[in-house]
């Protein structure tokens, strides 16, 4: 966290100076923090807010997140972020990447982990990519049968029933035990 981080019970301001805002209480002397997080003094309107470390886990332009597929659909996926820059997060922001340019069948596979680089916020969206080496899918299953796979080139094979099937994959695939993750 940054230096305006704070703990509850914290002072940030004296009551004639600002208002309680956001996450914050009163004890009738000074404004005090109400939960753990980042100091937010608006000095034009006098009031004196806390941000929830909520607002302080959401990735940045840049940041490399690995996530959860949410859910596919034609031309993008929706990715529940779990690790920011390799830190995990527990506020479970999702974004979205698009999948239009990406020449694979199944790029990836709901449930499947992945790790993308974020290149925007718009319009309340954070929009990610996948479209660099070490950016793709980390862990899939089986679209047939569930099982594991192993990596054949560009695509991965089920060591069950040798299903063979494409996906986007990270040049890291393989190379951790992601298992965990899912519970
Ligand atoms: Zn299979």
């Amino acid at each position: 966290m940054s230096e305006n981080a704070i703990f509850p019970g914290d002072k940030i301001a004296s009551i004639e100076e600002y208002e309680a805002g956001y996450n914050t209480f009163d004890d009738g002397d000074m404004v005090r923090a109400a939960t753990i997080g980042e100091k937010d003094i608006d000095k034009s309107s006098r009031i004196a807010n806390v941000k929830h470390p909520k607002a302080l886990s959401i990735p940045r332009v840049g940041d490399v997140v690995i996530g959860s597929v949410a859910a596919v659909m034609s031309s993008m996926i929706a990715v529940t972020i779990e690790f920011i820059n390799g830190n995990p997060t527990t506020s479970k922001v999702e974004c979205v990447c698009s999948t239009r340019n990406i020449r694979k069948k199944n790029v990836a596979l709901v449930n499947d982990i992945v790790t993308l680089k974020i290149v925007n916020h718009l319009n309340g969206t954070i929009h990610a990519t996948i479209s660099e080496p070490e950016l793709g899918v980390l862990f899939t299953k089986c679209r047939k049968c569930g099982k594991k796979v192993v990596q054949m080139r560009d695509a991965v094979k089920c060591i069950e029933c040798s299903w063979i099937d494409d996906r986007k994959l990270s040049t890291n695939f393989g190379k951790n035990d992601f298992i965990s993750l899912r519970g």
